[in-house]
């Protein structure tokens, strides 16, 4: 594969210590010929512990020794990686951002006021911390890096804290930018997970973007593939945190990555495959820790699997917000007002059911957007349900999705029978199902207190534990 370009991405664990970021610098020292570009999230645990900084400085408070931990790590961390005037540089350059940042949580524990404007800016601090940490590694290694910062050539809309991408100028900004440090031997070591508005104010494209970041940056420079480094050996099936017996897929497609990713396997941002579609460029999943796996490849088709199902993914922690009554079926508007109800709220509806009688509707979604979504739906629909159209609209909590996901699914009968066959068995009850016209994946809603058993039951009943039929990895 030598002379194909390579976009590798290294997650929070894969330079969350010194021994990782070691594991960094010689996997990329082994690749070095290919013509590299790296994307890095921030250290593992820094973006959470950079968002409960700002709520404690917008509680009145300032974070003063959060904000020392953080800079006694990464200070730490750039002493035992690197050397010299790549130490020194590092170091200096470490200070100036965590002097910035101490100014920037100073404001805010002042003004007692935290806007998603002020909370993207707060939590970019992560990746830009990062990159200067590893680039300082791998000069000092030998290998000739340069930090980027992501919002120099990522730009987007003013959605705080889930920015959608401006496309062709990313894209354009993303060649024209890095492709003449590589072609000139050079690593860009980019900022995952951030971007900028058209008026250069910092966004950020979602928790656990950094995936999509490298993607985005291997669709503009038509790289021969896409590596996301992260601690587990690839994608499995199922969440290995769930499943004992879970394991490793050797290839998958890319809508059954996107099935799975947007269904609870956090291994993978959703949003990673789209820029890799359209010129089919290979996304490889890698574990930084054993290197020599092969991991997931996930690419256009694949080999389906022996009961077409591949993995089984969960989402925790949902709410089912019930509208019931006959203005459902009677008034034709009524379905396009709840939907822009939820829309004007940007409320991600994970799953929606109706039954067929057009009487009912559910949407389940993140319990966090639970009541300011029902209290908007009260709102819209208060004459209504005043009248008697519409019931009082009603929650459910406490609940979970698990979602079995395949592409073989499609024309194999038997699937939702033996899914909802193990569960009857076992006496779990199933809130709602929802099944795509892909008939890529079944899912459905069980209280919360069921998922682990639930997802563990039918991962064993499509034989997905032990070796089921696949290649081991
Ligand atoms: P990174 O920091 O490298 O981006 P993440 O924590 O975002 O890593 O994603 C990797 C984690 O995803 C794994 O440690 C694993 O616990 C979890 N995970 C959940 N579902 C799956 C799955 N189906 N396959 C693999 N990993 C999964
Ligand atoms: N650091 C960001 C997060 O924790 C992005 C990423 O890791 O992909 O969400
Ligand atoms: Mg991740």
């Amino acid at each position: 594969m030598a002379g194909t370009m390579i976009v590798m991405k290294f997650g929070g664990t894969s330079v969350g210590s010194v021994e990782a970021i070691k594991q960094v610098v010689e996997i990329v020292g082994n690749y070095r010929e290919h013509g590299l570009s790296v994307v890095l999230s921030a250290m593992s645990k820094v973006t959470d512990a950079l968002r409960a900084m700002a709520a404690t400085a917008c509680g009145g408070t300032e974070p003063t020794e959060a904000l020392e931990a953080l800079r006694k790590r990464h200070e730490e961390t750039v002493c035992a990686v690197a050397e010299g005037d790549e130490r020194k540089r590092a170091l200096e350059d470490c200070a100036g951002l965590i002097d910035e940042l101490s100014g920037i949580l100073h404001g805010i524990t002042l003004l007692r006021e935290l806007s998603p404007r002020s909370a993207d800016l707060v939590s970019s601090f992560g990746e830009r911390l990062s990159v200067i940490v590893v680039s300082a590694a791998l000069r000092s290694a030998g290998l000739s890096s340069i930090p980027v910062d992501a919002r120099e050539y990522v730009k987007t809309n003013e959605r705080y804290t889930e920015a959608e991408v401006n496309f062709a100028e990313t894209d354009r900004r993303l060649s024209e930018g890095l492709a003449p440090m590589v072609s000139d031997g050079r690593i860009p070591i980019i900022t995952g997970f951030l971007g900028s508005t058209d008026e250069g104010v910092t966004t950020t494209l979602g928790r656990g973007a950094s995936d999509y970041t490298a993607s985005l940056v291997g669709g503009a420079l038509h790289a021969g593939e896409i590596w996301i480094w992260t601690d587990v050996d690839g994608a499995m099936t199922a969440d290995p945190r769930i499943v004992g017996d879970a394991r490793v897929l050797e290839e998958i497609s890319y809508l059954e990555a996107a099935e799975m990713s947007y269904f609870g396997a956090k291994v993978l941002h959703p949003m990673t495959m789209l820029p890799a579609v359209k010129q089919e460029i290979p996304i490889r999943i890698r574990n930084t820790f054993r290197p020599g796996n092969n991991g997931t490849v996930i690419s256009p088709r694949t080999r389906a699997a022996p009961l077409g199902v591949k993995a089984v993914t969960s989402i925790d922690r949902l709410c089912l917000i019930v509208v019931e009554g006959t203005s459902l079926s009677r008034t034709p508007d009524t379905h396009a007002r709840l939907f822009k109800t939820t829309a004007e709220r940007k409320t991600q509806v994970v799953m929606i059911t109706q039954a067929s009688s057009e009487h009912d509707i559910c949407l389940a979604v993140d319990e966090r957007d639970s009541p300011g979504t029902v209290q908007a739906l009260k709102e819209e629909f208060r004459h209504e349900v005043a009248e008697g159209s519409l019931e009082e609209i009603s929650v459910q909590s406490d609940l979970a999705v698990v979602a079995v996901v395949g592409g073989g699914m499609k024309g194999t009968p038997g699937i939702a029978a033996r899914t909802f066959g193990i569960l009857g068995e076992h006496g779990i009850n199933i809130i709602a199902i929802a099944q795509g016209s892909s008939e890529l994946n079944i899912s459905f809603i069980v209280e919360r207190k069921d998922l682990q058993k639930t997802v563990q039951l039918v991962h064993a009943s499509f034989g997905l534990g032990g070796d089921g039929g696949f290649e081991r990895n």
